[in-house]
């Protein structure tokens, strides 16, 4: 297996975790760009966005059901921002599908 998401899953890689069920993980950005820095990922190996479909959104939706749990837990009261790079354009580095929570400081107005 060569997807080092999916090898967090497994366990095989080992990674701080912030939220865990039988379909989702989430766990601290190895190299955060904000206070706090949470990527969110289905267990399931699907590449990116590009990869969502009609077969598979389902997690896709409960990811975005327990990011608002998973940013209080976290102190995100103030309000976070939630990316998804896909492709290269995008800076996508990691193809498997990931939402990165950042916050804990005012962010800056500029996305891109
Ligand atoms: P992206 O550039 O959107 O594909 O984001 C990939 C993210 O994964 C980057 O923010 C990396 O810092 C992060 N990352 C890569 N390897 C690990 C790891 N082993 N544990 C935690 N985060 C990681
Ligand atoms: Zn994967």
């Amino acid at each position: 297996m060569s997807c080092i998401f999916c090898m967090i899953v497994d366990g095989a890689i080992p990674s701080k975790k912030a939220y865990e069920d039988d379909e989702i993980l989430a766990f601290h950005d190895i190299n955060p760009q904000a206070p706090v820095h949470i990527l969110v990922i289905p267990k399931v190996h699907i590449p990116s966005v590009d990869g969502v479909t009609a077969e598979n959104s389902a997690v896709v939706a409960r990811i975005f059901e327990k990011i608002p749990q998973i940013a209080a837990a976290a102190g995100l009261a103030n309000g976070y921002r939630v990316i998804s790079n896909c492709g290269p354009d995008a800076c996508q580095t990691v193809p498997h599908l990931h939402f990165h929570i950042l916050g804990g400081r005012a962010l800056t107005e500029q996305m891109a």
